[in-house]
């Protein structure tokens, strides 16, 4: 079995579902005792979020970068980044690692190509939903249509994310919003709709929509956990 390379604390609310999701998985396939063989970097959520937004990217990605060495260094066999927002940087973090990087985007486009759908939402911070290192993947690698609610559900879908989800406070409030954007990203035509940020599952449930949603969290984390278990 490979050594998982969880980079985490971004947030630590969706970290521990990784972790979770990496051991359950490794747990179904090989019963028994088993569970997953990983190492975790976890950083201070604040610096990272401070960084964000002031465009501090380069300074950011030499964190990551940093830190994914370390794991390397420390026996990880694959690097998982835990958040979708902070793969604006996975590129850099590649290329500075001799092991691969297992990429968020790639995991769920792949399972969306699996289900057949060509056009799909997206929703996550604004940093994800506008600017191309997640779009761009999606359509130029995978050939999916991706839409995004209108400027004001994005700053709504991302100041929930930043003010609440990354925090653990859960509001139905909130989840009523996410609800009506999914419903109009409906109306827009698209098929499914890409949960691509690592706190909203923690909020919105399969249950709650009609439409067929795509966690990022579950769908990276027990990839990887399978890529691991590989031969
Ligand atoms: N975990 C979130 C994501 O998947 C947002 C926090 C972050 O900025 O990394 O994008």
């Amino acid at each position: 079995m490979k050594t998982i390379g969880l980079i985490g604390g971004m947030s630590w609310e969706s970290s521990h579902e990784y972790y979770r999701i990496i051991n359950e998985t490794v747990k179904d396939y090989l019963g028994g005792l088993h569970s997953a063989k990983s190492i975790m970097y976890s950083f201070d959520f604040d610096e990272i979020e401070s960084l964000q937004h002031q465009g501090k990217w380069v300074e950011l990605g030499q964190l990551v970068i940093d830190a994914a060495q370390k794991l390397e260094k420390g026996g990880a066999d694959l690097i998982v980044i835990c958040t979708n927002t902070v793969h604006k940087v996975a590129d850099e973090v590649q290329n500075n690692i001799n092991i691969p990087l297992w990429h968020i985007v790639d995991a769920t486009a792949e399972n969306i190509n699996e289900k057949g759908l060509r056009k799909v939402g997206l929703l996550g911070t604004k940093f994800t939903m506008e600017e191309g290192f997640y779009k761009n993947r999606l359509t130029e690698k995978y050939g999916l249509q991706v839409i995004i609610p209108e400027e004001e559900k994005r700053q709504i879908v991302h100041d929930i994310i930043y003010r609440e989800l990354v925090i653990g406070i859960i509001k139905e409030r909130s989840k009523a919003k996410f609800i009506e954007i999914i419903h109009q990203l409906k109306t827009m035509g698209v098929e499914g709709v890409i949960l691509g940020c690592t706190e909203i599952p923690l909020l919105i449930k399969q249950e709650d929509v009609d439409l067929p949603l795509f966690d990022t969290t579950t769908i990276h984390a027990s990839s990887a956990a399978k890529y691991a278990l590989r031969t």
